[in-house]
Parts: C-alpha cells; structure tokens; sequence
C-alpha cells in the first residue's frame, strides 16, 4: 500500500472510534484495580466487557464516566482527552451508565422517575413526548403509572435503562443488565440491548459470565485481575483455553 492511502486509512479509522482507553491504571491505595489496560471501541459497536468478579470491569465504566480518575492512562471520546472531565461534562459529551446498583425512586411512579431523567428537557409537551418514545423503545410503555416498589426485578431494570436514554447518548454503559433475572427477562433484556444498537446507539456491556454475552455481543473484551486478557469474537473466546481456565475454579 502506498504511503497516502496507508495515511488515509488511518485517518478514515481515527474517526470510527467512539472510546479509547490507552495503558489505563487504576490504584485503590495498594490495591491496582485496572492495570495497564488498553481499550478502543468503535462506533456502532456492541461490545461485551466479561471477566470474573473482582476482574475491574465495574471500575474501568467508572473510569470512562469520571467517578474515577485514572493514576495513569488517558481516555478518549470522539478522539477528544475526557480523562480530566468531570462526570456532568461527560455526560453532556454524550454517554450515559446504567450501574450495577440500582438507580431508580422506588416511591415514585415510572413516569416520575423518567421525568427526573428527562430534566433536560425544557419544553413541557416534548418532555412527555420524549418519555413515551423512550419508553416504547425500551418496551415498558404499560409500566409508566405502576409504582416502581410495586414493579420486578427486570421491569425495574428496564426502566432504568430507558432513564439513561433520556440524555440522548452515544455511548451507553451498562453494568450487568441481565443480574438477577430468569430466562425470560434475560431474553427481553437482550432484545432491548439489540435494539437501542439498532438506533445507532454504541453500548459497552458487562456481565460476568458469557451466556448473556453470547446472545449479543459481537466483540468480547476479557478482563482478569485488572488486566486485559483476550479480546475476539464469541467463538474466539469461547474457544480460547486461558479464558475458559480463569473461569474454571472462580466464582461466577
Ligand atoms: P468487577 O466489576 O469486575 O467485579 P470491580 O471493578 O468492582 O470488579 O473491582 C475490582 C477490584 O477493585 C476489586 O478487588 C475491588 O474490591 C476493588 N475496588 C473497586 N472499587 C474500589 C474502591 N472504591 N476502593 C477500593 N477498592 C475498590
Ligand atoms: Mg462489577
């Protein structure tokens, strides 16, 4: 290939990327939770984050949100630094989490709670226009006048992942979604997850073992005790005898 054309593929790559981790190290006093880790992410992307518990995946979301500051590495949205943005201009950026503990006003109807995620929206009429939209995508429309207490596991999950679309993100994080579900509302959950990709939204997702993984993702990050340890799609992994022997003997 020549120079100029070598040159213009990197180009074109550079703006493919949504995320970029690069050499990432996070230190909980002696604890060094995320090591090293480097990460690229591209645009339209369904990425599956997997690795036993402990592994730092909670961590490294925290990171690219800004909960955290790395002790070293830096982070790139949009090939823009964010490593030193706070967590509100993160989000105004364009990316958005769904945590591992659950965020929703459990007194509250699921309408009222999607109105405390919608805040930012000024206009009345377009607020709850937005709320129905988001809802129906999300396929929790009917749950809206329930009181969240009075809702599932899943449903709850579910509504939450509708709050975070509420900001419009690009990128959207999600800590083990499918935690404490059955069959069925894994299966749900994994349309929801399917179908906001589909919208054109990037989403890195984390669970801790790959059946969820399995049904979704296409690319696979591995992470174990902090570290980055393969990275492949499902039959890459799956079929990769170090990634199979970390989870042999764990507790997942
Ligand atoms: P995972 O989500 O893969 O289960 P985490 O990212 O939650 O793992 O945790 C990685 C490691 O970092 C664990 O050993 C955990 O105890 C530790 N850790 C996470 N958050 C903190 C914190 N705020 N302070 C100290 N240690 C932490
Ligand atoms: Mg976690």
């Amino acid at each position: 290939m020549k120079v100029q054309e070598i040159q213009k593929k990197q180009e074109a790559s550079k703006y493919n990327k949504i995320l970029e981790l690069k050499n990432v190290t996070m230190d909980f006093g002696g604890l060094r939770a995320v090591d090293d880790v480097s990460i690229t992410v591209n645009k339209g992307e369904l990425r599956g984050l997997i690795g036993p518990n402990g592994a730092g995946k909670s961590t490294i979301f925290k990171l690219i949100m800004g909960l955290y500051t790395p002790s070293s590495g830096r982070i790139y949205f949009n090939n823009k630094d964010i490593t030193k943005l706070s967590t509100w201009e993160r989000a105004r950026t364009g990316m958005s989490i769904k945590m591992q503990i659950p965020g929703v006003f459990g007194e509250l109807s699921g309408y009222e709670n999607m109105r405390i995620a919608a805040q930012n929206i000024n206009s009345m009429s377009e607020i709850d226009n937005e709320i129905l939209r988001l809802s129906k995508l999300v396929g929790i429309d009917d749950l809206l006048d329930s009181e969240v207490n009075n809702l599932s596991h899943g449903q709850q999950q579910w509504l939450e992942i509708a709050m975070t679309l509420a900001s419009k993100p690009e990128l959207l994080l999600l800590d083990e979604p499918v935690a404490g579900m059955g069959p069925e509302e894994t299966a749900f959950t994994a349309q929801i997850v399917k179908r906001l990709n589909e919208e054109g939204i990037s989403i890195i997702f984390i669970d801790h073992d790959m059946e969820f993984v399995k049904q979704i993702s296409q690319q696979i990050t591995v992470l174990h005790q902090g570290k980055l340890f393969a990275e492949g799609n499902i039959a890459e992994i799956e079929n990769n005898k170090d990634v199979i022997d970390i989870y042999l003997g764990t507790e997942v």
